[in-house]
């Protein structure tokens, strides 16, 4: 034991249900919170689900908001609120990915209601009382205990629908919580024992979806992994890689889920000398000698976009990037430096193998 283990260590209080079918759970869970007026909140693809299920809920149930957005912006936010004051809600139903999600999280800071999750994506905000929320082109992130869900239903069925090009980036998006859980200021013994689990299910489990889509058993080994994925970033919080993710889909628009996916390498990459016995982890839960190449490759495998470049970024983008990015940077292994990053961006921009040269 490494006598300067040093840690503070507190569970969140979510209920977690899990396995497949279990969204047929969601009027006892809805009992058991004494829940009397939920709005169920989702995307218009899920509308019907969502109608379904306030079915079933009856009474419980007060109506269906589908209107969700990406990186929820204020107006969106904003909408949600009043129909929630309008309808009474006790409660916000989020069905649906981190998107969803963070639109129930919106109305909970504001309005008393409890949160009952039902992810269909791999992105683990259901597990966090962490939320972003986009004003004036910024994005925000803050961190309030109101906002962590009370309930979290993970049902594989739901998520066994998404498309590769979907889940795939959304499983590399899990993955990142899971490495900068290993060294974000808040790790603990625990929560790495946590992320490195989850390392081992995702990269498993997110080659098996890309090859066959509609295995369940892929799907469940992967919501699993985002569950302990969502858990660890809810306990750790983040660093480098959530901020240049964080910067990049905030200022430049790029999208969330496959962003994490290009950066992850080059963030491993950056912070790997700093941090030796977490990458040795990593990599062994990875199945690999390298964790960054390790990474690389599996982006590659899965089918994720390959570079900045090809996610839309301008390259004369790099400069203000590296410059919002180095700004008040999140606590990170490695000093944050404004021409180190611009280098990783560089490499990221190209899709270079992470430590090649130039
Ligand atoms: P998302 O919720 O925006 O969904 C991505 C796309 O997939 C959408 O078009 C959606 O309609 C579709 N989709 C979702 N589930 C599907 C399914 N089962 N089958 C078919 N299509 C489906 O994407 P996301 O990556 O889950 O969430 C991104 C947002 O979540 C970002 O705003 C990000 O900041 C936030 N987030 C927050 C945290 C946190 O802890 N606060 C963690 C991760 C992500």
């Amino acid at each position: 034991m490494d006598a300067t283990l040093s840690f503070v260590q507190e569970g969140l209080p979510v209920r977690v249900v899990f396995g497949a079918g279990r969204r047929r759970q969601l009027g006892d869970e809805v009992a058991r919170l004494g829940i009397e007026r939920a709005l169920l909140i989702t995307t218009p693809s899920k509308r019907s689900m969502a109608e379904a299920m306030a079915a079933q809920l009856g009474g419980r149930a007060a109506g269906v908001f589908d209107r969700v957005a990406m990186h929820v912006p204020i107006e969106i936010a904003q909408a949600g609120r009043a129909e929630a004051l309008r309808l009474g809600a006790d409660a916000c139903i989020a069905l649906g990915g981190g998107s969803a999600i963070g639109l129930a999280k919106a109305i909970a800071l504001e309005q008393d209601v409890a949160i009952i999750a039902l992810p269909t994506t791999y992105a683990g905000s259901e597990m966090t009382a962490i939320q972003g929320l986009t004003e004036d082109g910024v994005k925000r992130t803050r961190r309030d205990p109101r906002m962590l869900p009370r309930t979290v239903i993970y049902d594989s069925e739901l998520t066994v629908t998404l498309p590769p090009r979907v889940a795939g980036p959304s499983g590399m998006n899990a993955m990142a919580h899971c490495v900068e859980a290993f060294y974000a200021e808040g790790a603990t013994p625990l929560l790495s024992l946590a992320a490195e689990e989850g390392i081992r299910a995702l990269a498993e489990s997110l080659p098996v979806l890309v090859d066959q889509p509609t295995s369940l058993e892929a799907s469940t080994q992967a919501l699993y992994g985002a569950w302990l994925a969502g858990m660890a970033l809810g306990g750790a919080g983040v660093a480098l890689h959530h901020k240049l993710c964080h910067t990049l889909g905030g200022s430049f628009d790029l999208p969330h889920a496959t962003t994490h996916a290009v950066m992850l390498p080059y963030s491993a990459h950056y912070n790997r000398d700093a941090v030796p016995d977490a990458m040795a982890r990593i990599a062994s839960a990875l199945g690999v000698s390298d964790a960054p190449a390790g990474l690389f490759d599996l982006a590659r495998r899965i089918g994720a976009p390959a570079s900045l470049e090809e996610l839309g970024l301008r390259h004369a983008d790099l400069d203000r990037a590296a410059e919002l990015a180095a700004a008040a940077p999140y606590p990170n292994p490695r000093p944050v430096t404004r021409e180190d990053i611009r280098a990783l961006l560089e490499d990221a921009f190209h899709g270079r193998r992470p430590g090649a040269a130039a």
